[in-house]
């Protein structure tokens, strides 16, 4: 490709809203533009990266026995009614009418339409099992899109979805998937952690993610300094022993009349209990709203951790936030509050616990969870340090971006669907269900992300747009004849090369090579041919060094 053809090119500076080093260089360097946030389009050299990211996808899923489809991104929205997601996940999807007044849904993932198949194509243990999967544009009407690419409203996501006649099968199928997973992201260039999401080893249902460490991630994974342990933050558990008698018999609610200093030893002294026995509750000011915080009274909530759980920037509310929210400081409680709560994991050990009654010199005794307030989800907030379950090591934190996971549906689906088949005893059962996802276009800048410098992207040569950027310095006319019969010469050896064939100053083409990132950079000029070649170097290197043609033919035909 002649750079000077190139349907978009590099821009002199980054867009002032680049969050992140993928929406900067990405963007600066020609391979994506900004519509709207969250919705991206690619240009040829985006286009090219993100088809070679397809292509590593599509040979690993076929190699454990995918079978590639294509589903509609238009969904009538019966068939999200069937299982409820139309009003579980209602706040990301996008619906749109349609001729009639027929009402559709952008889909947000795939499961639903594939279900509809699988009704008319699983009927025998002999069909089974099944791995279909697709890559194919997701809508999620995601309330903050950020960090370029990596969290669209619109966005590529391959997607597999395996069905097997019983969980033994499924589990052999679910390891294998684990394989194909790290040898995608390995091929791409990135070293990925498979982290325990949610479940955990007990639980029906189990789900790994696949990380890769970076700046721009929102999430954060827990690493054992001394074992293989790696988990997601948001279903950590400080592992604190409950305290001496804090598990006894849940006893009646009561409200008292509670005159006291507004704080934690007050309310102990008060209701002479340990300070642990109080239940704490927090007000913070999270995305416009408030959000209220259980945790044990003798604890701290760690509020870097909150802003790390929430992926938001958070800060304490204000007297006149309490106010406007009804709630009286110091009497705060999430019984008959009018605000969302969470809690850290330590509540759920103790019973009986005394808290305010959101009324001044009012509390109640006898507060218990479940039964007199619920919380939205449990977390580990808690001032203190995480430990590894398994042996007890320091576990450190790492921010981190989630480029695929693996889930156990377990029958989930089937049931929703009624797809059964007749198994080999002439019973009809549910199969049994996994589904497996990975961002492809995430994956492009999340390879950003991991790979770059100050100049611009570093693309490993799995990935990148072109092998070869081959350019001409200088206005020499020996020198452009050269550079052209080389161009023509790799393209007939089969080598992808970019040539920047352009009327521009040295400095210019060569920021606009270390922008751009491809591999090696080949520089014919009058200087280089006067030292018998041309100059190449790799962009992960600094020095550069003059070969003959030959030799480079051979270096990259060795490639
Ligand atoms: P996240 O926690 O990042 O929102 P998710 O749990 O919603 O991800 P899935 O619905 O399982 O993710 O999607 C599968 C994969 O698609 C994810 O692992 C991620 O790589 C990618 N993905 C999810 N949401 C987005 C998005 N808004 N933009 C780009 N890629 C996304
Ligand atoms: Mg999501």
């Amino acid at each position: 490709m002649r750079y000077s053809q190139l349907f978009g090119k590099t821009k002199k500076t980054a867009p002032a809203d680049a969050d992140s080093p993928n929406a900067r260089f990405l963007t600066q360097g020609g391979f994506v533009d900004r519509l709207a946030a969250g919705i991206y389009q690619y240009l040829p050299l985006g286009f090219r990266v993100l088809e070679k990211i397809k292509k590593i996808i599509q040979e690993e899923m076929n190699a454990i026995g995918g079978q590639q489809i294509l589903m509609p991104v238009l969904n009538p929205v019966e068939i999200w009614k069937q299982t409820g997601r139309d009003e579980t996940i209602d706040d990301v999807l996008y619906r749109t009418e349609g001729a009639g007044g027929h009402e559709f849904v952008l889909a947000p993932s795939h499961e639903e339409p594939l279900m509809v198949l699988a009704q008319q194509i699983i009927n025998s243990y002999k069909d089974l099992p099944y791995a279909p999967y697709h890559i194919q544009l997701k809508f999620r009407n995601e309330a903050r899109a950020k960090a370029g690419v990596l969290r669209g409203r619109e966005f590529m996501m391959k997607d597999m979805y395996s069905y097997h006649v019983d969980d033994e099968d499924f589990q052999k199928f679910y390891e294998q998937s684990k394989v194909a997973y790290f040898n995608v992201f390995k091929r791409c260039g990135l070293e990925a952690y498979m982290i325990e999401a949610s479940g955990g080893a007990f639980s029906d249902n189990i789900s790994h993610e696949f990380v890769v460490k970076t700046m721009s991630g929102e999430d954060t994974m827990l690493l054992c300094e001394k074992c293989s342990f790696a988990q997601n933050l948001e279903i950590a558990e400080a592992r604190i022993e409950a305290p001496k008698g804090a598990d006894e018999e849940e006893k009646p609610l009561e409200k008292i009349d509670a005159v006291r200093e507004p704080d934690i030893k007050a309310s102990a002294d008060l209701h002479v209990v340990p300070e642990w026995k109080v239940l704490k509750s927090v007000i913070y000011k999270v995305n416009g709203g408030l959000l209220g915080v259980c945790i044990r009274g003798d604890l701290k909530v760690d509020t870097k951790r909150l802003e790390q759980n929430l992926k938001e920037k958070i800060r304490g509310a204000t007297a006149e936030d309490l106010k406007e929210a009804g709630l009286v400081p110091g009497f705060i409680s999430p019984i008959g509050a009018q605000i969302p709560f969470i809690a850290d994991h330590s509540i759920k050990y103790v019973k009986n616990f005394s808290t305010g009654a959101n009324e001044l010199h009012k509390d109640y005794k006898n507060a218990n969870l479940g039964r007199d307030f619920q919380v939205k989800e449990f977390l580990h907030l808690a001032d203190l340090p995480l430990t590894c379950p398994n042996d007890g090591g320091a576990l450190t934190e790492e921010r981190v971006i989630e480029v695929g996971n693996i889930f156990t549906l377990g029958t989930k689906y089937t049931e929703a669907f009624d797809v059964k088949f007749t198994d080999k005893d002439g019973k009809q059962k549910y199969p049994t269900m996994g589904c497996y996802g990975i961002g492809v276009t995430r994956l492009v800048g999340t390879v950003v992300e991991a790979s770059h410098d100050e100049k611009g992207i570093i693309w490993p040569e799995s990935v990148a747009p072109f092998q070869v950027h081959l350019l001409t310095l200088g206005n020499d006319d020996d020198a452009r004849a050269q550079a052209d019969k080389l161009y023509k010469e790799l393209q007939t050896d089969g080598v992808e090369v970019l040539y920047d064939d352009r009327d521009e100053s040295t400095g210019k083409k060569l920021n606009d090579a270390d922008l751009i990132g491809i591999p090696l950079r080949v520089i014919v000029s009058k200087k280089s041919l006067e030292k018998g070649g041309v100059e190449v170097k790799a962009r992960t290197e600094k020095e550069s060094n003059v070969i003959s043609v030959d030799e480079l033919e051979k270096l990259i035909i060795k490639q």
